[in-house]
């Protein structure tokens, strides 16, 4: 089958944005509120004549307690199925409690992972993203999913690892 690309991290940070931005249309659901994304959705992407499955995930818990351990959860089985994982950060909330969680299934996985910096609108929030080097996992890539911002060089860089 083809390659896939799962999308993971925390709700609200931009990952079905991010996913409609790949397919360049409005096809994952994106929501102000948590929750909206059930468990895991694939759609076929293709960017410079590759193609791979993309997989966006969700299906959250609304209190907190829950919420963090369905975003475990969710992340452990979105990487197991995943040939390689976008890991998205708000970089204008920065690395939680749930991110370093998260960062330590994606070590264990040994799968190629791409740290994504998102809601990078203007030049002026990059200093933000700069500050995700803390979470060991190499270059954070600053986007705007909802602009478009960055984009580009993302997807570049994630066809090569995949
Ligand atoms: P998900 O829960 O991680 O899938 O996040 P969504 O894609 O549903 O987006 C959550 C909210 O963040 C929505 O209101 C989006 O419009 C907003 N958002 C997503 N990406 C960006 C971005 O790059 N910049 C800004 N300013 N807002 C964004
Ligand atoms: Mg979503």
């Amino acid at each position: 089958g083809l390659p896939v690309l799962a999308i993971i991290g925390r709700p609200n940070v931009g990952k079905s944005t991010l996913v409609n931005r790949v397919l360049g249309r409005r096809e994952a659901v994106v929501q102000d509120k948590p929750g909206v994304t059930r468990d895991r959705v694939s759609y076929p992407a293709e960017w410079a004549g590759r193609h791979f499955m993309m997989v966006d995930t969700g299906g959250w818990e609304v209190d907190v307690k829950g919420l963090d351990r369905s975003v475990a959860e969710q992340a452990e089985l979105a990487i197991e199925q995943a040939d390689a994982v976008m890991f998205v950060v708000d970089a204008n909330v920065g690395p939680t409690s749930t991110d370093e969680r998260v960062v330590q299934l994606l070590r264990q996985s040994g799968k190629p992972v791409v740290l994504v910096a998102n809601k990078v609108d203007s030049d002026q929030q990059e200093a933000e993203a700069a500050t995700l080097w803390s979470l060991g996992l190499g270059q954070p890539w600053p986007v705007s999913a909802l602009h478009g911002r960055g984009a580009g060089d993302l997807l570049d860089h994630v066809l090569s690892v995949l």
